[in-house]
């Protein structure tokens, strides 16, 4: 699929069917199909599954978007059901060197120490260039502790920058990120790459916890011949406390506000509200009023009544 102009683009939601969505990430979802359809791209619909999934989860959080008013082309695109392409991409990175073999543990990585001006939890870069007999040693430690090696980037840059529509232009470190884990699951990192190219997505909207893993996103699809998306994070949604919302803060998913009594309608219109715009029922409506230069740079603070 061509994804040079915006035109032919797309944008797109990447829900994790962990649990209910609560209402930061239904204002995200909201703002990702706005941006997607003020610029005439297409809007795709992506469950992330390859972790942490709750048994119907994915029905209700598609029901939960599709009630907002959010609508999506095409089908939904599940990552469980892409192994192929993240195997085809790590094959292709290996046909040019560009992946290693890494037998460290978490522990290890957090104890080893790290080279000098990487940020704190970087790969030190332990098994990058180890020798044939060392790698044996290291294949059999997997053998013992029954698990796979971790397939890693041989990252060529220490750092990359991206542009994002609110944060500007955004330079974050780059390691040798792990494209395969040890339980032979494909890494976050690598299947966001290659399914956003795969899918033509051209825009990638969503929290901003995840700005600093642009970067590397970004260098991975560089590396895998890929254009470069733009991006546009937004704000995490809070508690009174200043912590990311949580399902522990009470009703802060739709169900729970409809179970309180309240409409879809007011929902959104509290979504709205945090954007500064009043009386919005649907997301239709926030395509139609909502200026993304007004976009709050701050975290939503999401204060319910019980
Ligand atoms: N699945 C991720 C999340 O729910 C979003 C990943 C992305 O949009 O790139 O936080």
């Amino acid at each position: 699929m061509p994804a040079s102009s915006p035109a032919s683009g797309a944008g797109r939601y990447a829900p994790s069917p962990s649990g209910d969505l609560h209402l930061g990430n239904l204002r995200t979802a909201i703002l990702a199909w706005v941006l997607a359809r003020r610029s005439d791209r297409r809007f795709l619909m992506r469950v992330e599954d390859l972790d942490r999934v709750r048994e119907g989860a994915e029905q209700r959080q598609l029901e939960d978007l599709a009630a907002l008013g959010i609508d999506w082309d095409g089908e939904v695109i599940r990552q469980s059901e892409r192994t192929a392409a993240y195997t085809a991409a790590i094959d292709q990175l290996q046909e040019r060197g560009m992946v290693f073999e890494c037998y460290c543990t978490r522990r290890e990585i957090l104890e080893a120490p790290s080279a000098p001006h990487a940020p704190p939890g970087s790969y030190p870069g332990t098994c990058r260039d180890l020798t044939p007999a060392q790698r044996e040693q290291g294949r059999a430690r997997m053998r013992e502790l029954r698990r796979e090696p971790a397939v890693r980037l041989r990252a060529e840059v220490t750092e990359w920058t991206v542009q994002d529509l609110w944060a500007g232009e955004v330079t974050a470190a780059v390691d040798d990120l792990v494209l395969r884990r040890g339980d032979g699951v494909p890494a976050y990192n690598l299947a966001v790459v290659v399914d956003d190219a795969a899918s033509g997505v051209d825009q990638v909207t969503r929290a901003d916890d995840l700005l600093s893993s642009a970067p590397r996103q970004a260098h991975l699809a560089h590396l895998l011949g890929q254009e470069q998306p733009t991006y546009a994070h937004v704000p995490l949604a809070v508690n009174g406390d200043g912590a990311r919302l949580a399902k522990r803060d009470g009703a802060v998913t739709l169900r729970d506000r409809l179970e309180r009594g309240e409409t879809v309608a007011e929902v959104v219109e509290r979504i709205g509200a945090s954007l500064g715009l009043t009386g919005c029922c649907s997301a239709a409506d926030v395509l139609e009023r909502w200026d993304p230069a007004t976009l709050p740079d701050q975290p939503w603070v999401v204060q319910l009544p019980r």
